[in-house]
């Protein structure tokens, strides 16, 4: 069975979350609680909109017009994005597969990403692009 994301919801035009016009998904889940927070509804780790990467990519392609005309991407956010790090590793290897920029907003406090990490942070240094947006 394909691995599947427990998604808060997406954006399909972000303008504030990187380089371009982004997509951007929000990832639900997030024991951080910070007071600063701007996006508590994404706390809770209920799992109410499962996706596939399959049906997520299927979403990204009808927006890759204004991705690409903007030298845009995908950023994924949340919530705590890393909670969920297998599942955002290989939607990155698919994305990196048909050359789009990605972003990952983290707060990185937790330990369960280590084994993801690396590929993550591969794909990330790989691209001198992606240096200039640290
Ligand atoms: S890490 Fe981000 S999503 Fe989580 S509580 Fe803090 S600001 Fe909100």
């Amino acid at each position: 069975m394909e691995i599947q994301g427990n998604i808060h919801s997406i954006e399909t035009f972000g303008t504030v979350d990187g380089p371009g016009i982004r997509f951007v998904v929000f990832f639900q889940g997030c024991p951080l609680k910070c007071k600063y927070c701007h996006n508590r509804d994404t706390w809770s780790t209920e799992k109410n909109n499962l996706i596939t990467i399959s049906e997520l990519l299927r979403e990204i392609k009808r927006s890759k017009p204004y991705i690409d005309s903007s030298n845009g991407g995908v950023t994924v956010s949340g919530g705590e994005p890393l909670l969920q790090a297998k599942f955002v590793t290989e939607l990155f290897k698919e994305l990196h597969k048909q050359k789009i920029h990605t972003c990952l907003d983290t707060a990185r406090k937790f330990t369960n990403y280590s084994r993801y990490f690396r590929v993550i942070k591969l794909y990330r240094f790989s691209n001198a692009r992606h240096k200039t947006y640290w």
